[in-house]
């Protein structure tokens, strides 16, 4: 499959990449590892006039220690994260994390923030020009209709990134460059959870880098996919608890990919965990109360009750895991 026509640009700095971006933000599109970008391209699901090349940028491919927090550059790669020893040893869950992202080759390519900054997906979108002729173009096409619900001018598109919601778990920030200069948002806030354009960023902004804090507690992170050596989540959780020095939960975050338009948050769910104990009780009201919460639409192959029924028992699993005490 053949690429379609564009203008191509290799800036030298970031600074120039933000000008071109800015210049025409509709038409362009910022180009990292390409494994997603080129496909949805190849695809005609985005057809840019101009594509701006950021590993042409030197320096944005870091992993470094900066006081208490870790900063990882937008440019490193998944398998960056997964060897480095700086992350396997202050936070081993990420590099767990990015060795489940598709498979091998995609992580030696693709970047974490490509990963962060990946295009939603809906069954009815992301496929070929031929495939997506037999029916009018949607929202987020463009167009008139949307093939999975009927609300006026609504795109529930899916956001299916690994990354994110552990991230979002353990209270990442990014960094942003933009035209007037650079802002440090939550990752959260990144994701405007709205299908047709997912992401807060503002014209001519680049995601520069990602900011974590000091670890503290514990966080696992679940997925559950078709095939184990290449696939996107059908759903996957990040659950981080901290303990508040009893045997009660202190602080909990509950944070699922692919059942919405961004990183799902199950705020309900958290709020009856944190001062409970972990008996069978609370695992059970918990997981039922998450998923309750999410609403996955029917953007994929699996039906939003299937959906919903393996959220709750992948949160129940996460939460019957931290019952285990760690070995001495
Ligand atoms: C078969 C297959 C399986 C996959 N499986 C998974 C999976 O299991 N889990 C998963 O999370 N992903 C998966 N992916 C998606 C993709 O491979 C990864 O998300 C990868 O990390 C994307 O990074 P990249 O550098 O290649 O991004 P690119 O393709 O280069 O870019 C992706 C998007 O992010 C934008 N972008 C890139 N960098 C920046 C930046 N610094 N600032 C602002 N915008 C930016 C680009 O403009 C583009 O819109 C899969 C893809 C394929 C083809
Ligand atoms: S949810 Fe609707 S508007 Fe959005 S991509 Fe799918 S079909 Fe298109």
């Amino acid at each position: 499959m053949r690429l379609p026509k564009f203008e191509y640009l290799e800036p030298k700095t970031l600074q120039e990449a933000v000008r071109a971006l800015a210049s025409d933000a509709k038409r362009s599109v910022l180009l990292a590892g390409g494994t997603d970008l080129l496909v949805n391209m190849k695809h005609r699901v985005i057809e840019p006039k101009q594509v701006i090349n950021l590993k042409t940028i030197p320096k944005l491919a870091y992993v470094k220690n900066v006081k208490d927090e870790l900063r990882i550059g937008a440019l490193a790669t998944l398998h960056d994260l997964s060897s480095s020893r700086v992350i396997q040893e202050r936070f081993p869950i990420l590099s767990h994390v990015a060795t489940k992202v598709g498979a091998y080759a995609l992580q030696a390519m693709g970047t974490l923030g490509g990963n962060l900054c990946q295009g939603n997906r809906c069954r009815f979108y992301n496929q070929s020009a031929f495939w997506r002729g037999a029916k009018p173009p949607c929202y987020k096409a463009g167009g008139k209709l949307c093939h999975v619900v009927r609300k006026p001018g609504e795109c529930h598109s899916t956001y299916c990134g690994d990354m994110a919601p552990v991230l979002i778990a353990l209270e990442a920030q990014v960094r942003v460059v933009g035209p007037n200069g650079e802002r440090v948002l939550s990752l959260s806030k990144l994701y405007s959870r709205d299908g047709k354009r997912p992401l807060s960023l503002r014209k001519g902004e680049i995601l520069k880098e990602v900011l974590i804090p000091p670890p503290s507690g514990k966080t696992l992170y679940l997925k559950w996919r078709r095939r184990e050596s290449i696939e996107f989540p059908i759903v996957s959780l990040a659950l981080h608890i901290e303990k508040d020095g009893t045997e009660k939960i202190g602080k909990a975050r509950i944070i699922f990919s692919a059942v919405g338009s961004g990183p799902v948050e199950t705020i309900g769910a958290e709020e009856m965990l944190e001062s409970s104990s972990l008996d069978n009780r609370t695992i059970e009201r918990v997981s039922n109360q998450a998923a309750k919460e999410i609403s996955p639409m029917r953007t994929s192959i699996y039906s939003p009750s299937y959906k919903r029924r393996m959220a709750g028992i992948l949160l129940r699993q996460a939460l019957e895991n931290f019952q285990i005490p760690n070995p001495k």
